[in-house]
């Protein structure tokens, strides 16, 4: 028999997770997206309001409200498959030779606005050096 990995939350996370959130809804069919990706761990799609000439999101295929959530609670074989094919998302889109940037906004301070764990995968041209200009809706 296959053993189960039983996973305890962490009382620490700051919000429950909320099944109702829009990328909760996108992962079930219920609402759409423009598809990059897709594998047994993670959903890849264009963010609806692009801040760079290549702005995917990548979101785990699993109920964590932000990488607080995902990196203490989430399985192993989750985080290792997740973070696999954020790269290999970025391959997929041509980004390596010239290089790409990622950003995961956790609560107020990160301005996070969907909770629902994702990473942001910024490319398509150069990207500002000091880390607090992140990209701008004027900034293509
Ligand atoms: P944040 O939570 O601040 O890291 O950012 C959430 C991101 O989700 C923003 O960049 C939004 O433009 C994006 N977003 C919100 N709703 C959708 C949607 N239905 N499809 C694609 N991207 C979305």
């Amino acid at each position: 028999m296959k053993a189960r990995v039983l996973v305890q939350r962490e009382e620490s996370c700051l919000l429950p997770y909320d099944r109702n959130n829009v990328f909760a809804r996108i992962l079930r069919g219920e609402l759409p997206c423009q598809k990059v990706y897709e594998d047994q761990f993670a959903l890849a799609f264009h963010d609806i309001h692009p801040l760079a000439p290549v702005h995917v999101l990548v979101i785990p295929k699993g109920e964590y409200v932000s990488n607080a959530d995902f990196s203490a609670n989430a399985p192993a074989q989750l985080i290792v498959g997740f973070w696999r094919a954020v790269g290999a998302i970025a391959r997929q889109l041509g980004l390596e030779e010239q290089g790409y940037r990622l950003v995961a906004n956790h609560g107020p301070n990160g301005g996070q606005l969907v909770f629902h764990f994702h990473v942001h995968l910024f490319g398509g041209r150069q990207m500002s050096h000091r880390m607090g200009n992140m990209p701008r809706p004027d900034d293509k």
